[in-house]
């Protein structure tokens, strides 16, 4: 217990990392350094277990237990009523490793439980309501769960450096976040639902396997930053042919709709009425028409930065329209709906 004698830090911190540790006994702490100490550092030593004893700083607030070679987070950090950060990079935790009561830690803001071999995110984690740092980076994810968000108040999420090959749309349900890091993935698209983000500043796509972004990624006014080298992003101009020709439903589906032609369910039955209203209008602003089932899908570039042309997809409602401007000798890739890209937004686009 010489280290204890000897930590350093005010009252309130207590340092006791880098010190070759491999059990640690706090009752011989005195009870005032105790419910004093509201940051605890235990980083780089080599402590398989935390001691039952943490549990006695009433007052911790900040819990750094990185680079050991923890298996198991006990149930005593329980315990631990005011914990508003715990980080526990680099040890060997799993999804069986964390108290099955952490969610009764409410007043947890930050967790960092990256380099660890976490295969899920824990449903413990998942309920930790106040949480607006989550970071599980180099761990063996496979995918995201739904129930990511039921966490409502998350500004940071890092999932870097993982196996994760889709996104659940239900990542786009997170109002406050603004810093998404899903780089060195297997991911090859994006929801579109992604344009629900509103909050969100800074993108890391880097490392995956996305060929091209969804168009509604151009409404994310926020974002500042994406990162997008290491994909394989299509790099020249592509029409996708695949296209089956619209049912004789869809075309009579088109005709009312492009000719507001009014309807209702006085006059058509309910799942006539239902197709009706799920009608999606053709991007292209000189079309004006609409698709159902049967629709082109399109890759077309967009200036970003007056530097990087990036490939957005984008659903038209027939393959005549993917040559919108075949009046204007310029290639359609140059198109005049790009008005949609404010040239001072995005500010950087990394993409080599
Ligand atoms: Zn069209």
């Amino acid at each position: 217990m010489d280290a204890l004698e000897g930590a350093e830090g005010g009252e309130s911190v207590l340092d006791l990392s880098h010190l070759n540790l491999n059990s640690v006994n706090f009752e011989t702490l005195s009870e005032k350094r105790r419910t004093e100490t509201t940051q605890l550092h235990l980083c780089y030593n080599r402590l398989a277990a935390l001691p039952v004893s943490i549990s006695r700083f009433t007052s911790l607030e900040f819990l750094d237990v990185s680079n050991n070679g923890l298996s198991v987070l006990s149930d005593a950090v329980t315990g631990l009523t005011r914990l508003k950060t715990l980080i526990a990079k680099n040890n060997r935790l799993d999804e069986f490793s964390l108290p099955k009561d952490l969610s009764s830690l409410q007043s947890l803001e930050v967790v960092n439980l990256s380099g660890n071999r976490f295969e899920e995110i824990p449903k413990q984690v998942l309920q930790l309501q106040r949480l607006h740092s989550l970071s599980f980076g180099g761990n063996r994810l496979k995918h995201i769960p739904a129930e990511i968000d039921s966490l409502t108040s998350l500004e940071l999420l890092y999932l870097g450096g993982n196996m994760i090959s889709s996104i659940p749309v239900e990542l786009a349900n997170l109002p406050m976040l603004s810093y998404l890091a899903l780089c060195d993935n297997r991911i090859q698209s994006i929801p579109p639902q992604f344009t629900r983000l509103h909050s969100l500043r800074s993108l890391s796509l880097h490392n995956n396997l996305l060929t091209y972004l969804p168009r509604e990624i151009l409404s994310l006014v926020q974002l500042q930053e994406l990162s997008l080298r290491g994909n394989p992003l299509v790099v020249r101009f592509i029409k996708d042919m695949t296209y089956d020709p619209p049912s004789l439903l869809e075309l009579a589906g088109r005709t009312i709709k492009t000719r507001n032609f009014r309807y209702s369910e006085k006059d058509l039955p309910a799942n006539l009425v239902k197709y009706l209203d799920l009608a999606s209008k053709c991007p292209n602003p000189k079309c004006g028409g609409v698709y159902f089932d049967s629709c082109v899908r399109h890759i077309k570039f967009v200036d970003f930065c007056g530097k990087y042309r990036l490939p957005l997809m984008h659903y038209l409602c027939s393959p005549e329209c993917t040559s919108p401007c075949s009046s204007n000798p310029q290639s359609d890739a140059d198109s005049d709906d790009d008005q949609t890209v404010p040239p001072d937004r995005l500010q950087r686009v990394l993409l080599g």
